[in-house]
């Protein structure tokens, strides 16, 4: 078990990533609440957002070329994780090769 480094309590492993509410491409409007003669103003768009996560990557230039044509500054992408304290809240990340 990992310590929380602000308090020493117990920790637990995630992922950070990104959340974006996007509308539904192509909707025609009412959908199922427009069934039964019941169409609701306002409700019938319920659920019709999606929501798309993406994980949090960091990248960094290693200082190394690669390529021996064309040089190129080496990249290395990482995804980020982290861990949560349960007592105090606080989030140690790092990332994950
Ligand atoms: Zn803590």
């Amino acid at each position: 078990m990992t310590e929380c480094k602000r308090c020493g309590g117990e920790t637990r492993e995630g992922i950070a990533f990104v959340t974006m509410n996007l509308p539904a491409i192509g909707s025609t409007g009412g959908g199922i609440f427009s069934m039964h003669g019941m169409n609701i103003p306002g409700v019938e768009n319920l659920g019709e957002e999606t929501t798309r996560t993406a994980n949090l990557k960091w990248r960094e230039k290693t200082g190394k070329e690669k390529g021996w044509i064309i040089k190129t500054e080496e990249e290395k992408t990482f995804n980020i994780k982290g861990r949560r304290c349960l007592e105090c809240g606080f989030i140690d990340f790092y990332v994950a090769e």
